[in-house]
């Protein structure tokens, strides 16, 4: 079973949706916008999930 992890890009602040494995904690995605990676952490709450930039490319 998946869960759909919620997360917000902190660079430009799109909403970005992904599927993961049922009891996940961590995940890696890009934003579809602006192609920045991200670095997914499961919060207390199950559908939000905090997100922080990876990678060192500058802007
Ligand atoms: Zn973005």
């Amino acid at each position: 079973m998946a869960a759909t992890a919620e997360w917000i890009c902190t660079r430009c602040g799109s909403t970005n949706r992904r599927l993961v494995p049922d009891g996940a904690r961590r995940a890696v995605d890009e934003c579809l916008t602006c192609h920045t990676r991200h670095e997914l952490e499961a919060d207390a709450r199950p559908v939000r999930w905090r997100a922080r930039p990876l990678g060192k490319k500058a802007a």
